[in-house]
């Protein structure tokens, strides 16, 4: 039987890269990795240089920490949206979840991860102080919480509220049904959406 073991370096090298996806174990890896075998040279040129191009083409909003394009942040520089609102996001992925329930307008921050003390994130890899500034610089209002409900968010929920309590104004947190234990990518729209319209004093 062939196996593994005789694949070519580079094609090993492929699945291995594969596999750094999120969901992508050996097969789904090996799956991927011999059916670019068959793409045309110039499909496999397009995704490489769409790869390449990450860092230089995506970036991240030095206010926000939103995720940018070529353009200025959609959130910061929209003078439309409520001014007085701050969601407090892990990742700028949430913001694209947030926005497709329609049910705020304000603006974001993204914290940059969860606490994690397992994996070696605590408070000082999160982008605390900075929400701070923000919060007094733009006068927020209301601070809304919106991480995942796993141990990972509610510690960190916990440790934002005592740092921001001393600031005076009100924190509320995504809760109203939101299942236990999940993260806010896999949500669907309508339960985010009641979570946010029910979002609780915290
Ligand atoms: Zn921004």
């Amino acid at each position: 039987m062939l196996t593994a073991m005789h694949y070519p370096r580079h094609l090993l090298k492929l699945i291995d890269a594969l596999k750094r996806l999120p969901g992508v174990g050996n097969r789904s890896a090996e799956r991927f990795a011999f059916d670019m075998l068959q793409w045309k040279q110039g499909h496999l040129q397009e995704l490489s240089g769409l790869i390449d191009a990450i860092p230089h083409k995506l970036k991240s909003c030095a206010e926000c920490g939103c995720l940018i394009g070529d353009d200025a942040c959609p959130f910061c520089s929209d003078e439309r949206r409520q001014s007085g609102f701050m969601c407090v996001i892990a990742t700028p992925r949430d913001a694209f979840s947030i926005e497709q329930t329609r049910e705020y307008k304000g603006l974001y921050h993204v914290l940059g991860g969860l606490l994690n003390p397992m994996e070696g994130w605590g408070p000082e890899k999160l982008a605390i102080p900075q929400l701070k500034h923000r919060i007094q610089a733009l006068k927020i209002r209301e601070v809304v919480l919106a991480l995942d409900s796993t141990i990972e968010g509610d510690a960190s929920s916990l440790y934002l509220k005592r740092e921001l309590e001393p600031l005076g104004m009100p924190i509320s947190r995504l809760a109203f049904g939101l299942p236990i234990g999940s993260s806010l990518d896999y949500v669907d729209g309508g339960t985010l959406a009641r979570a946010f319209s029910g979002r609780a004093k915290f």
